[in-house]
């Protein structure tokens, strides 16, 4: 087996990090079986500064240290990189643009699954800054052709609360299961024909059962596609 090394930049938090790390290891054994399992290499940050410096707004600050992070992953030797949550995907054209190795870009790989689907109009559910800023609906729009709804107003404040205040902090609790369920449901009667689970903690509380629509899980796409990419010549 010859699998390019993972530079992951997680801990954001490492709730979700730490399926990036099973799964990755999961697909390789299952995919070659023995002892493989994935080569990478994580730096996990202190979720709590990253928090602090998103409610200010301060995003320069977080572009550097994101920048830092990819720099330090790719001396360390990684040779593509991930980085393991939707909402810092704000600055992945500045990190991809100082780092000397390729990014692969949850929004990009999300949605072209999504339109290989052959689906036209999907649900987003994530953070606020995800789902009310542009650099991730306008990308997934833009680049595969498709309409982006996201929930009302207070139902995106709320399906951010419930990952800050719950998923983050390793809880799972079934009032908040069923609260996306019904966030999910009103999509679906706006015309959502897809949900993109656009946090990387949501599949810890969603999973298909949950929704009439096919379920996009940001996580799993993003680990097949970074293998996909580390295994190929
Ligand atoms: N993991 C989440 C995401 O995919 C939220 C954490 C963050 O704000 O970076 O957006």
């Amino acid at each position: 087996m010859r699998c390019k090394t993972i530079g992951l930049i997680g801990g954001m938090s490492w709730e979700s990090s730490s399926e990036y790390y099973r799964l990755l290891n999961e697909t390789v054994r299952a995919r070659f079986g023995d002892l493989h399992s994935a080569p990478c290499i994580l730096f996990s940050v202190d979720f709590n500064e990253i928090a602090t410096l998103q409610r200010a707004g301060d995003w320069a600050a977080l572009t550097k240290k994101m920048i830092g992070c990819a720099q330090a992953l790719e001396q360390a030797g990684a040779e593509l990189l991930l980085i393991c949550t939707n909402t810092m995907h704000r600055m992945a054209d500045e990190v991809q643009a100082a780092a000397g190795i390729p990014l692969v870009h949850i929004a990009d790989v999300t949605g072209a699954r999504i339109a290989q689907a052959g689906l036209k109009k999907v649900g987003l559910l994530g953070t606020l800054y995800t789902m009310e800023q542009t650099f991730y609906r306008e990308r997934v729009a833009e680049g595969f052709g498709l309409e982006v709804l996201i929930p009302e107003e207070g139902d995106r404040a709320n399906v951010h609360k419930v990952i800050f205040s719950e998923l983050c902090l390793g809880q799972t609790l079934d009032a908040s299961r069923q609260f996306y369920r019904d966030v999910i449901q009103r999509l679906v009667e706006r015309g959502a024909e897809a949900i993109i689970l656009g946090c990387t903690e949501i599949m810890l509380l969603i999973s298909g059962e949950d929704s009439p629509v096919p379920l996009f899980d940001t996580t799993a796409i993003h680990v097949q596609a970074a293998l996909k990419e580390a295994l190929s010549e």
